[in-house]
């Protein structure tokens, strides 16, 4: 059977001097007007693929967020593209059921409930390398892990895919490494040398290939139980290994801070379109502490 080649880089990304777009290790920092749809579209029209995007929605965040998440996801994730939608829930009886477009599926499974909201997101690591292992990877060619309480508001398409994919965070994408919080200690697995990465990754989205989130997850697990094993927690959780994992195996594309908006910001020059705006926190149901 005849394949088609590959797309390069170079028929679809083109770098914009003004901004950051490539990192120095010649990964495309993806910003809205960097990429051409139509020619991604067009290789991709031929080349059927499947997309997958986990979820986690326990206790309150069910009613909070599942709904808008699964909704607004139908509506701008992967436009076009086969879409499986894994919910992992501690309560079926509370799962929302928005109308979905064709193509896209939704697939729920039950997870127990963590006391504690650190364990909650820092245990998605595990489940998420239990379920790529028992079936995602034999369903899917690319995985998008993300956060709940996040609504997409434009369209986040097959620019994003690729090996191993991060997200920019959209409070420290200006920083220098120096400034942003990393975990300082150096007892933690998650430690990163004051002076040393490369830009702070925001956990509510990663993703890549099955076997890459497989990797990534692994290896955050890994270091969340040596740390528990240790008595200590990283400053930001799963995030803080996150961040560790990218700093030692650099990802093939990072996304820009239109791909994951905190709308509280207010909005610089060079933000274009937004893609995924964060969604209004409830604090009042939790017990958080507040940061900005
Ligand atoms: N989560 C959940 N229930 C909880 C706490 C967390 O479902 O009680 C899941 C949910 O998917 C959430 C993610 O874990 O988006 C990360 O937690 P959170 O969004 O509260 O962390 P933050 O973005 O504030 O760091
Ligand atoms: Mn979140």
């Amino acid at each position: 059977m005849k394949t088609q080649p590959e797309l390069k880089l170079s028929d679809w990304f083109f770098p914009r001097a003004s901004i950051n777009t490539t990192t120095n290790w010649l990964a495309p920092v993806v910003w809205h007007g960097t990429y051409k749809e139509d020619i991604l579209e067009n290789n991709y029209a031929n080349h059927k693929i499947t997309v997958g995007l986990t979820v986690f929605a326990v206790g309150r965040y069910i009613e909070l967020y599942l709904f808008n998440f699964i909704s607004s996801a139908n509506k701008y994730f992967m436009v076009g593209q086969k879409v499986i939608i894994y919910v992992l829930t501690d309560d079926f009886s509370k799962m929302p059921w928005p109308e979905l477009s064709p193509l896209r599926t939704i697939k729920v499974f039950e997870i127990k409930r963590e006391k504690r909201w650190q364990d909650v997101s820092m245990m998605r690591m595990k489940i998420i390398s239990e379920h790529v292992v028992d079936h995602i990877q034999y369903e899917v060619d690319f995985l998008f892990c993300m956060d709940v309480d996040q609504v997409f508001v434009g369209k986040y398409g097959l620019e994003t895919l690729g090996e191993s994919v991060v997200q920019l965070h959209s409070y420290w994408y200006k920083a220098h490494p120096i400034e942003v919080p990393y975990e300082r200690n150096q007892s933690s697995e998650a430690y990163i040398p004051i002076g040393e990465g490369d830009f702070y990754y925001h956990a509510a989205t990663f993703g890549g290939t099955p076997i890459q989130v497989l990797n990534i997850a692994r290896a955050c697990f890994k270091g969340i139980m040596n740390d528990k094993k240790n008595n200590i927690e990283a400053v930001w959780h799963d995030e803080s290994h996150l961040n560790k994992y990218f700093f030692l195996h650099k990802p093939t594309k990072l996304l820009s801070p239109e791909y994951n908006w905190d709308p509280h910001l207010r909005h610089p020059g060079e933000i274009k379109a937004f893609k995924i705006r964060w969604a209004h926190k409830h604090f009042k149901f939790f017990n958080r502490h507040v940061v900005f």
